[in-house]
């Protein structure tokens, strides 16, 4: 079963009014840095990711620094960080690629974004999102669980729930969906013992499992 728009609506303004601030909890300082820590954020938190860039970014925080300090280098900055292997290497091929082919600045299409090494479909939506203030929704592991749950959506995948989102969300909340409903998923419809008796759009909410 899918809400309908209107249920929808109802549903996006609740979460907007009940969450203050909706935004990203990763530091960084430019547009760079920012792409940067979205492809080091995976499988990591963001205060992890927050408490190593610190003092990278003091220092490093081109695609020209990057490069420079080769994959050795990164790595040994990076290591407190799951995957920092894989991570290391991505960092170094997408910063080369930054540097040698887009004058070292981050592209602003999703297109390019996703061309290059450790870059999906969802950190370039959360960069298009939050430096180039694009209306995209990034689909992660929370907004996929939160938009089935509720009746948002049914995708398969989180491609097919993004193209759901992007149809029944009213467009001005598109630009904050994606955070008030990771938020929401993150603290309250948790993926195990969600805390519905708390949770704001109980009365909305299509999830068969609910508690009321
Ligand atoms: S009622 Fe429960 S399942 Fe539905 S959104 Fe709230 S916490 Fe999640």
């Amino acid at each position: 079963m899918l809400l309908n728009e209107d249920k929808a609506f109802k549903l996006i303004e609740l979460l907007n009014k009940s969450i203050k601030n909706p935004k990203t909890s990763l530091k960084y300082r430019n547009q760079f840095t920012l792409l940067v820590s979205v492809v080091l954020s995976a499988q990591c938190t963001d205060v992890n990711v927050n408490n190593v860039t610190k003092n990278i970014y003091k220092k490093y925080y081109t695609p020209k620094h990057f490069t420079e300090l080769g994959i050795n280098k990164i790595r040994n900055l990076i290591k407190s960080i799951g995957l920092f292997n894989n991570k290391a290497k991505n960092l170094y091929y997408l910063s080369k690629i930054l540097l040698e082919k887009h004058q070292s600045r981050v592209p602003n299409n999703l297109e390019d974004l996703i061309l290059l090494p450790g870059v999906g479909r969802k950190t370039a939506n959360v960069v298009l999102n939050e430096v180039f203030n694009k209306p995209t929704i990034a689909v992660d592991t929370h907004v996929f669980r939160v938009a089935n749950r509720t009746g948002l959506s049914n995708g398969k995948n989180p491609e097919q729930v993004e193209n759901q989102l992007l149809k029944i969300l009213p467009k001005k909340y598109i630009k904050k969906a994606h955070h008030l409903i990771l938020l929401h998923g993150r603290y309250t419809c948790r993926a195990r013992n969600p805390l519905c008796k708390k949770c704001v759009i109980n009365k909305v909410c299509l999830y068969k499992g609910k508690n009321e």
